[in-house]
């Protein structure tokens, strides 16, 4: 076409017309779309199962930009592990597409959280935070493990979405607190979570979210790069070094530093891991020996041969306070608490 250096083409006006149909139809397209959440009016098409056991389900008319095989949607970070696991960070996933995927599964989330004695005192702040920002249009299941259930919260849920207090024991070591969690999910995964809920999310309490937690983070089996450790080396990992510990990782093993406060998956995973890694610090005890850093070291062994699918970015779980705000990461989705270690774990 010659449309450049003053001659006109004299198609320009056909093509304007045709690009105007186009913007109107799509526009039209646009606006019949059926609201998100909630509604299930559409037809369900249901093709075949993924890994995971889950249908993949037709999704309705969609507006959003086109993912370019050309175009990085990061090219500051890595987004995918040497197995194919997505590394999630804000960027490179399409919130809408997912929430519909998920929502059209109608799936439900539990999120587990542990207030031993003083910590309890994190759970208005998180709850309410969590209503804000956690897996918001979808059903969602707060499993609160306290030993101290009459200083609950009462926080106000949205629709779709409830509390349960499960009683626990207190230890009077913060470690034991710590790591008695993979015992409890173990066991509670096994009573009760696969009976009423697909995805676990395990979580520290003295944490508040401040953007987006959502369906992005699903897949049959995740871990979240600790925000101290995503650019370093792995022979500076505080991996267990001792071979004595079951949590053993020698110096020229590990992909990632995962965090011990932000894990989950399916709940068949989460079981498994959650009973691994208990099994795992038995065995320490009965020899007499403790991981350096507890359960997050038993948990980066497990993840170290059980790969996970997908893999969160720091801004899923990140210090402000220790670490300020830098650029790569476009969001702080779920921050820690400043709190006083000391003052927050004496009796
Ligand atoms: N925790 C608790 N009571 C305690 C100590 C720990 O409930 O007395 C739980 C709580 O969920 C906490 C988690 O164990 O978030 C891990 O401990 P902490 O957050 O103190 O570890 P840090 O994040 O400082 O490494
Ligand atoms: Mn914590």
């Amino acid at each position: 076409m010659e449309g450049r250096g003053g001659k006109r083409c004299p198609l320009q006006p056909l093509l304007l017309g045709i690009l105007l149909l186009l913007v109107f139809f799509g526009y039209g397209f646009l606006s019949s779309r059926r609201p998100m959440p909630g509604g299930l009016g559409v037809g369900p098409g249901v093709a075949v199962g993924d890994p995971d056991g889950r249908p993949v389900v037709a999704l309705s008319r969609m507006l959003y930009p086109q993912p370019k095989a050309l175009t990085p949607s990061r090219s500051d970070v890595l987004v995918l592990t040497p197995w194919l696991a997505p590394i999630v960070w804000e960027g490179t996933f399409s919130p809408e597409i997912l929430d519909e995927q998920f929502r059209l599964q109608n799936v439900t989330v539990g999120l587990t959280v542990f207030a031993v004695k003083k910590y309890v005192a994190f759970l208005r702040l998180f709850l309410e935070t969590a209503e804000q920002h956690f897996m918001v249009g979808h059903r969602v299941t707060y499993y609160v493990f306290t030993d101290r259930p009459a200083d609950v919260p009462h926080v106000l849920l949205r629709e779709g979405r409830r509390l349960e207090v499960l009683a626990v024991r207190s230890h009077a070591r913060w470690q034991d607190v710590s790591m008695h969690r993979m015992e409890m999910i173990s066991r509670f995964s096994e009573q009760r979570f696969r009976h009423e809920v697909d995805y676990l999310v395990c979580v520290d309490v003295d944490m508040k979210f401040r953007d987006r937690v959502g369906v992005e983070i699903l897949s049959p089996l995740f871990g979240t790069l600790h925000p101290a450790f995503y650019s370093a080396d792995r022979r500076a990992f505080t991996y267990e070094r001792r071979p004595r510990s079951q949590a053993y990782i020698p110096p020229d093993e590990g992909d990632f530093y995962y965090l011990g406060g932000f894990f989950g998956g399916s709940v068949a995973e989460v079981q498994r891991l959650t009973s691994a890694c208990h099994q795992a610090m038995v065995l320490d005890k009965a020899n007499g020996i403790e991981a350096v850093w507890h359960d997050e070291s038993h948990l980066n062994k497990y993840l170290l041969y059980h790969k996970p699918t997908k893999v969160l970015s720091p801004e899923y779980l990140w210090d402000q306070q220790l670490l300020g705000w830098p650029s790569v990461m476009k969001k702080l989705r779920f921050v820690a608490v400043p709190k006083n270690h000391k003052e927050m774990r004496s009796p």
